[in-house]
C-alpha cells in the first residue's frame, strides 16, 4: 500500500463535495495516513461535510499551510490563482498541488511556475463524470504536468474510472476544454435535431429509440436528454456558466494559432460558444447546463417531452 501524508481540499462544491468524500473514506480504511483537512468560501459548508464524512474542517487558510498535499477544485482558474497566491508564501516546500479545477491551461503554467518558486509542486487534474461521478469515486481524470507516483494514488482515491496522463502541465486541462465543447455540441446538435424531428410529427422518444441503436447516437442521446430533458428536470448538476467558461476556452486554444481559423472551417466551436453565450445570457450562469435546450426550444417554438400526448407541445 502507497503512503501518503496530509492531505487538504479547497472547493466543497457540486463536485468537491465528493471527491473529498472519496478521501476521507480512503481516510478512514487507511489509504491516506490521517484526516482530510477541507476548506470552503461559505465555512458552513466545510463543517457539513466534516459533520458528514469525519473531515477537518479549517476555518482559516493558514489551517491548509502545513499539509504535503493540496487538491483544489474552484470555478475557474481566476479563484485557483488566488489561492495559490495567498497560500504560496506559507508553503512547505515539496508539497504537492492538484488542480481539479476545469482551468485554463495558460494561466495554469502560470500558476505552476509560481509555485515552483517556492518549491511547490503543481498538476492540472480536471475530472469528468458529474456530481455522481464525484459522490461514487467513478470519475475519469485528464492529468497535465510529470506524472508521480504520489499524485497517481492520491487521483486514483477518486478517478476510478480512468486516469490518462495528458502531456505537460496546462494538457489536462486543454483535453478537458475540448471534452465539454463536444459534450455541448452533441447536446446542441441532437436537441436541434429532436425539435425539428418533433415538428414534423416524430416524437422525442421514438426518434431517440431508432437514433440510439444507429450511428448518430451519443452521451446525450443516449442518456442526458432522456434523463434531463424529456423529464423536464434540467437538473444534471454543471452549471451552464461553467460550460461556457469551458466552451471559451476550447475557442481560445482553437485560436492562439491563426492559420487554424478561418470562415470555411474550424468554425463549430466558435458556433457552440456563441450558443452557450446565448443560452446564459437568457437564463443565467446558474442554470443547469441542460437548459442550453430551453433555449432552443424558444427559438423553435416547441418543448421536448415524454410521451404522455400524441401531439408535439407548441410553445
Ligand atoms: P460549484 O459552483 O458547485 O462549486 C464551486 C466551489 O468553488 C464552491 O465550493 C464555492 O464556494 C467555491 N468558490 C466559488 N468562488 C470562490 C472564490 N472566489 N474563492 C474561493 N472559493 C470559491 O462548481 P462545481 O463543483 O460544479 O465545479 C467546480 C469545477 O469543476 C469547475 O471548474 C467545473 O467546471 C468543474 N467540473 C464540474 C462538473 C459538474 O458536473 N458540476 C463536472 C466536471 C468538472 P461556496 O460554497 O462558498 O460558493
Amino acid at each position: 500500500m502507497q503512503e501518503t501524508k496530509k492531505v487538504a481540499f479547497i472547493g466543497l462544491g457540486a463536485m468537491g463535495w465528493g471527491i473529498a468524500g472519496n478521501l476521507a473514506l480512503a481516510a478512514r480504511d487507511g489509504r491516506i495516513d490521517s484526516p482530510v483537512t477541507v476548506w470552503n468560501r461559505t465555512t458552513e459548508r466545510a463543517e457539513r461535510h466534516a459533520a458528514e464524512f469525519g473531515t477537518c474542517c479549517a476555518y482559516v487558510i493558514s489551517d491548509l499551510s502545513k499539509v504535503d498535499v493540496i487538491i483544489s477544485c474552484l470555478p475557474t482558474s481566476v479563484e485557483v490563482t488566488a489561492m495559490a497566491e495567498k497560500l504560496a508564501p506559507d508553503l512547505k516546500s515539496g508539497t504537492l498541488w492538484i488542480d481539479c479545477t476545469s482551468g485554463d491551461p495558460n494561466t495554469t503554467k502560470n500558476i505552476a511556475y509560481k509555485l515552483r518558486e517556492v518549491g511547490v509542486k503543481m498538476i492540472d487534474c480536471p475530472v469528468s463524470g458529474g456530481p455522481q461521478g464525484a459522490a461514487s469515486g467513478q470519475l475519469t481524470a485528464m492529468v497535465g504536468g510529470d506524472d508521480c507516483q504520489e499524485a497517481r494514488h492520491i487521483i486514483s482515491l477518486f478517478a476510478r474510472n480512468k486516469i490518462v496522463d495528458c502531456g505537460p502541465i496546462g494538457a489536462g486541462h486543454a483535453v478537458k476544454a475540448m471534452n465539454n465543447c463536444l459534450n455541448a455540441a452533441h447536446i446542441i446538435v441532437a436537441g436541434e435535431a429532436l425539435l425539428a424531428l418533433t415538428k414534423c410529427g416524430v416524437q422525442p422518444e421514438v426518434a431517440l429509440n431508432a437514433i440510439n441503436a444507429s450511428s448518430g447516437r451519443s452521451l446525450q442521446t443516449e442518456v442526458r436528454i432522456p434523463t434531463e430533458i424529456l423529464t423536464r428536470k434540467f437538473d444534471y448538476g454543471f452549471k451552464l456558466g461553467l460550460m461556457l467558461k469551458d466552451v471559451r476556452t476550447a475557442v481560445e486554444i482553437l485560436g492562439s494559432r491563426e492559420e487554424m481559423c478561418n470562415d470555411d472551417c474550424l468554425c463549430i466551436l466558435p458556433v457552440v460558444k456563441n450558443m452557450m453565450k446565448k443560452a446564459v445570457d437568457d437564463q443565467g450562469y446558474h442554470a443547469d447546463y441542460t437548459c442550453v435546450l430551453r433555449t432552443l426550444e424558444r427559438e423553435a417554438g416547441v418543448e421536448l417531452h415524454a410521451a404522455s400526448s400524441t401531439e408535439p407541445k407548441i410553445i
